[in-house]
């Protein structure tokens, strides 16, 4: 990825979030969103919605250049969850873009503080055959950020104990419409649960699925 100029990215990033309160993500100030401008981290930093502004009364001047050492630019301070982007950047080269929202169904079962097992194909979706919940930590905190590391080790989201959902996505557009996605899931599933314990796919239904996931919407390589 080219280091790209933080002003081209201003307008989608708040875009972005105002979309995430459209589609019923986040209320108020919770959640907020990120985008990478370089694969250097250290060099080219990231911009990311500010510390207690609703998207909604934002502009794109509002939107915190931040680098990794935390220092920003702006008048606004950088959101309160600063260190859990920074550290999911640094974590996953492939992440281009972060949300985290306090969105109703994801936080609903984040309470519960377990995992979500495969009731549903599309959980491959986020790159296994469950979705972890991190273990419980102050918001804001290092802590925090260690655990969603932990947890989205080989997956593209996480709940996040008692708190929310964060995904990560190759762009903007991606990391909106998976975490979405997650949303839908994660309502799916709290529906199925008032039926009694859903049917859960065995390993082999995932494997099937995760391998055919792998090639959608992709040209597959013609055989040797
Ligand atoms: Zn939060």
């Amino acid at each position: 990825m080219k280091p790209q100029g933080a002003d081209a990215l201003r307008l989608p990033l708040l875009e972005t979030a105002r979309a995430m309160t459209a589609a019923g993500l986040n209320v108020g100030t919770a959640g907020n969103a990120s985008v990478r401008l370089g694969d250097e981290l250290q060099a080219d930093g990231l911009l990311i919605t500010p510390s207690g502004l609703a998207a909604e009364r934002c502009t794109v001047q509002d939107m915190v250049l931040l680098r990794a050492d935390g220092s920003f630019d702006g008048a606004l301070a950088p959101s309160s969850e600063w260190q859990l982007h920074r550290d999911i950047y640094a974590a996953f080269p492939e992440a281009g873009a972060i949300l985290h929202a306090h969105a109703p169904f994801a936080t609903a079962l984040a309470c519960q503080r377990g995992d979500i097992p495969p009731f549903h194909y599309m959980i491959a979706r986020f790159g296994g055959s469950t979705i972890r919940c991190a273990r419980y930590a102050t918001f804001g905190t290092q802590a925090l950020s260690d655990a969603a590391v932990a947890a989205l080790q080989g997956r593209r989201a996480c709940l996040l104990a008692n708190h929310g959902m964060v995904v990560h996505g190759r762009d903007l557009d991606h990391a909106l419409a998976l975490a979405i996605e997650f949303e839908t899931l994660c309502a799916q599933y709290w529906r199925t649960c008032q039926l009694g314990a859903p049917v859960l796919l065995s390993d082999e239904e995932m494997a099937e699925v995760i391998e055919r996931f792998r090639w959608y919407g992709k040209p597959k390589p013609a055989p040797p």
